[in-house]
């Protein structure tokens, strides 16, 4: 199994989780956003993490 795609839903906080868990593919601005070209292969683990750890569960991943 391998991340494809990975977003941000709406009503996502700005807590600032998922971007101190890994700054290599969150930015939070007003909201949190996915960067462009994030190398997901190599921050598999961190976007489950972040995914896992975010307080309203809007980080969603896809795995083929
Ligand atoms: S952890 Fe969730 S609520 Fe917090 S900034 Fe990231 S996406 Fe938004």
């Amino acid at each position: 199994m391998a991340i494809t795609k990975v977003w941000v839903e709406e009503d996502c906080i700005s807590c600032g989780v998922c971007e101190d868990l890994c700054p290599s593919v969150f930015f939070v601005e007003d909201q949190s956003s996915v960067k462009d070209g994030a190398d997901f292969a190599a921050n598999e683990e961190k976007i489950k993490e972040a995914a896992a750890s975010c307080p309203v569960e809007v980080i969603k991943y896809e795995e083929e």
